[in-house]
């Protein structure tokens, strides 16, 4: 088995916390549909099987071995079996309001370029770039500015245009070298540069109650970040992390996930209790005060699904 080093901060200390076992995804990615199963099971075998989650005892940073995500083709047979889902905009939000307008931006993993668009609309200069050739078509025939990058692959440029502001949705957690987006920031990035990365929230509810979400797993995310995770990167990097923000949980929100993953509620599903839904909505009434009470105590730190970490240039340190 490899020697596992954290791709944060360098330390070799780990605790193992769960293994992955990809075919088993598949079944539940696409339900009775055994040809679909076979085709997402076919296509990982670019990569991996399975995969250990290991968490780093220094910074906190959960990250995959091995460390290799999920081929394109995995991805494009993975996204077509489950739709298109709802994406968060609050990160975007959190990020656009922060921009000056006139100021310059690049964005790692534009997509379909939803962020450009949004910079556009406040007079920033916005370039982006992605892995997916679709994206990239998409985005200049809407009049983007977009280029073709694969963060894995090429080497951070050295006389690129400099930009005040850079930024990354749910990008880093993909990667297999996550140092990677902090170099490339780092050579597109004037001297008193910003840079916004997002990320999964390691305050979302199942990553607190210590929910499986397959989503939230290799070779699908390769890495969970902590706040001293983004802090010990950073650094490495010439990048100074200033302040992380959580998306915030509204109080029905907060009280359904206390609620729904508790272990009594766990246990009562499991044995069939709830199936009635007066009684699931009754069982649930009873628990509000005890829940209200965890959401202002034990719980107060549950967030919404999303993390940016916001960083401003600093001096690289050597690792
Ligand atoms: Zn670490």
């Amino acid at each position: 088995m490899s020697e596992a080093i954290c791709p944060a901060c360098g330390a070799s200390g780990f605790e193992e916390r769960e293994s992955i076992d990809v075919a088993g995804q598949h079944s539940r990615y696409a339900p009775g549909d055994e040809q679909a199963q076979r085709s997402l099971t076919a296509a990982a075998l670019e990569t991996a099987l399975t995969y250990r989650m290991l968490a780093c005892r220094r910074c906190g940073l959960e990250f995959s071995d091995p460390m290799k995500a999920a081929s394109a083709t995995w991805c494009h047979f993975c996204y077509s079996s489950l739709g298109s889902r709802e994406m968060t905009r609050w990160d975007f939000d959190e990020v656009i309001r922060r921009i000056p307008s006139g100021k310059s931006l690049f964005e790692f993993g534009c997509g379909y370029g939803p962020f450009l668009t949004l910079c556009k609309e406040h007079g920033i200069s916005a370039v982006g770039a992605d892995f997916v050739e679709g994206g990239i078509a998409h985005c200049l025939a809407h009049g983007l500015k977009a280029q073709l990058l694969d963060l894995d692959e090429a080497a951070a440029p050295a006389d690129s245009e400099r930009v005040s502001h850079l930024a990354a949705f749910h990008v880093l957690e993909h990667l297999d070298r996550p140092g990677a987006l902090f170099e490339h920031a780092r050579a597109r990035a004037l001297p008193d540069a910003e840079l916004w990365v997002a990320v999964p929230s390691d305050r979302r509810a199942t990553r607190r109650y210590g929910v499986t979400d397959d989503l939230d797993q290799p070779p699908h995310h390769m890495t969970r970040w902590t706040e001293p995770a983004f802090r010990e990167i950073g650094k490495s990097h010439g990048w100074r992390l200033t302040e992380t923000l959580y998306e915030p949980l509204s109080l029905r929100t907060a009280l359904w996930s206390i609620t729904y993953y508790s272990a009594s509620y766990r246990k009562r599903e499991a044995a069939g209790q709830l199936k009635n839904r007066w009684m699931e909505r009754g069982y649930r009434a009873l628990m509000l005060p005890p829940a209200l009470s965890r959401r202002l105590t034990s719980d107060r730190q549950l967030s919404g699904l999303s993390m940016v970490a916001h960083f401003t240039r600093g001096d690289a340190v050597e690792a």
